[in-house]
């Protein structure tokens, strides 16, 4: 059966004092033994993972029941122009896509716009464009690579102005490739992006609300979400927070209580700066606290 599952994106700080050896290959038990789920690993400085080491993570993760999902490198843009950056994008999807079927992860995360969109003389919708005709490209191959046949690519929502990839942009990506791309919702992003604009219930029902209209009701019932605190300036997302830091949004009582009457079942991936295990169990306490009194109130 379905359930949410709560987890981290990389290694908290006190997960390499617990683990001396610090390899993420002791990452799924450290987690599962704080009662999470779900873990991201994380390539964003590129895909250098060794095809044993993965195989080895996957049969760890598989263990211990705890979902992986792969955060493919930074350096991706679907928007780029120039022809040697957009086979570089590709390469790093297609290396991210092999490391997650050795691992057995069902979910490649990725940045759909590094670069500035708007680069001179040229507009979003442009941007948008080339970014679709690129990804066409890049799953095309993949297809063939027979990379996509379990696990599929998630474009996720950017936190900066200047980036490709605002909630919009992300749903265009995923609208023409029903079954092989879903988005994935950075919900501090999308706060930081709205200038701290979640702040209530309804803001992120409003939200889940375009996406099911947009790509169905079962991807919201499995989306794949990112949440942590975040420091915002007028260009959008600073940097990623974490729950000691109490002034800093969103708040993740907000969402949960939406995901509570809507029963919807996502992966929530805690991003939080150094405390992203703790945090994520955390989230994991609140959600259950409000569910229990969500089902004393019916
Ligand atoms: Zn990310």
């Amino acid at each position: 059966m379905n359930r949410i599952r709560f987890g981290a994106g990389g290694n908290s700080q006190s997960f390499y004092k617990d683990n001396p050896k610090k390899s993420s290959l002791e990452a799924c038990r450290w987690l599962f033994a704080k009662g999470l789920d779900a873990y991201e690993y994380e390539c964003t400085r590129g895909v250098k993972i060794s095809k044993e080491f993965a195989v080895k993570l996957g049969k760890e993760a598989k263990a211990c029941d705890v979902a992986l999902s792969l955060h493919a490198p930074y350096y991706i843009n679907l928007a780029a122009i120039n022809p040697e950056k957009q086979q570089a994008s590709m390469n790093h999807l297609l290396k991210s896509l092999e490391a997650a079927n050795w691992m057995g992860a069902t979910k490649v995360v990725f940045h759909p716009g590094s670069g500035n969109p708007a680069e001179e003389g040229d507009t979003r919708e442009k941007a948008l464009e080339r970014a679709k005709a690129l990804f066409e490209k890049i799953i095309e191959q993949a297809t063939q690579l027979e990379l996509l046949e379990d696990v599929y690519l998630a474009p996720e929502t950017m936190g900066k102005k200047n980036q490709l990839g605002n909630l919009d942009e992300v749903i265009a990506l995923c609208k023409e490739h029903p079954g092989v791309a879903y988005p994935t919702i950075d919900w501090a992003h999308l706060y930081a992006l709205g200038n701290g604009g979640l702040q209530k219930e309804e803001d992120f029902a409003i939200i889940l609300e375009k996406i099911e209209q947009a790509l169905g009701d079962e991807t919201c019932q499995h989306l794949h979400c990112h949440f942590s605190p975040i420091e915002y300036t007028v260009g959008g997302e600073k940097r990623h927070r974490n729950l000691s830091d109490e002034i800093y949004g969103p708040d993740f009582s907000l969402l949960a209580k939406v995901l509570i009457k809507k029963n919807y079942t996502p992966t929530i991936i805690c991003e939080s700066a150094s405390t992203q295990a703790e945090d994520a169990v955390a989230f994991k306490h609140m959600y259950r606290e409000l569910k229990r009194q969500h089902l004393s109130d019916i």
